[in-house]
């Protein structure tokens, strides 16, 4: 399967770029994780909208599903445009009912999914663990089958993370905090938490995301690299993950 991190900033994004939103790929299938603010501009660069057979989402925070409203728009337009009945859906949780009812529209269906179970959309198989964060949010554990990704979404640190990680090809997190930072109270982990999670869950690869918008972002890369033997990559546009 194939990543592409199409928005990696926490809160809000940065001129021309995106708040929290992934491409996940295999053979003819594609599922878009989280929807951020600015990340449907941005995914037109890589993907045709109408492409996307599935969306899922963490939690209702604002930087994950800022696009869900413009997504459903573009998708009305251009069901109309192209002639077709093909209905999207969005899976989210049901813990914020409000938040949950958003994601039906006229060509957009809310589908809840039971944080409990496991869930299979298309290729993937997918379990969830809930994470520490001010609002219900759910982690995700994705398989195709060959290889494992890890979602942490937005969550401060919590010991669940290295059982739910262990042997993960692939772990992507919330590193909204630099090593000196606590961020307990937001609900974000720091680059020394995500390295020490990589390194006792035996990842192999890490992508640090959900970045601050101060700071040099190499400190990230450096203070997780010093706790965590693999590989260690900041979040960007347009970046690949492939296996
Ligand atoms: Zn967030
Ligand atoms: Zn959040």
């Amino acid at each position: 399967m194939k990543v592409s991190v199409i928005g990696y900033w926490g809160g809000y994004p940065a001129p021309g770029s995106a708040t929290s939103a992934y491409l996940l790929e295999k053979d003819d299938f594609t599922l878009l994780i989280d929807v951020g603010s600015g990340a449907l501009s941005r995914l037109q660069q890589y993907k045709d909208i109408m492409a996307i057979d599935a969306v899922i989402l963490s939690h209702y925070h604002y930087d994950h599903v800022a696009d869900i409203g413009v997504l459903q728009y573009a998708w009305l337009v251009q069901s109309y445009l192209m002639e077709h009945q093909d209905i999207l859906p969005i899976y989210g949780h049901t813990e914020d009912k409000e938040g949950f009812e958003k994601l039906t529209h006229e060509f957009t269906e809310g589908i809840a999914y039971n944080p409990e179970e496991t869930l299979t959309i298309g290729p993937f198989t997918i379990s969830f663990l809930k994470t520490k964060h001010p609002v219900p949010c759910y982690g995700m554990r994705i398989t195709d089958g060959d290889s494992v990704i890890v979602y942490t979404a937005d969550s401060s640190y919590q010991d669940d993370w290295i059982q739910f990680s262990q042997d993960a090809d692939l772990l992507i997190t919330d590193c909204n905090f630099y090593a000196d930072q606590d961020g307990t109270g937001a609900g974000h982990m720091t680059s020394r938490e995500v390295g020490m999670i990589a390194e006792k869950a035996n990842v192999n690869t890490l992508i640090l995301s959900h970045l601050p918008q101060y700071g040099d972002h190499q400190d990230l890369v450096n203070q997780a690299s010093e706790v965590f033997d693999g590989r260690v990559l900041l979040a960007e546009e347009g970046l690949t993950w492939e296996k």
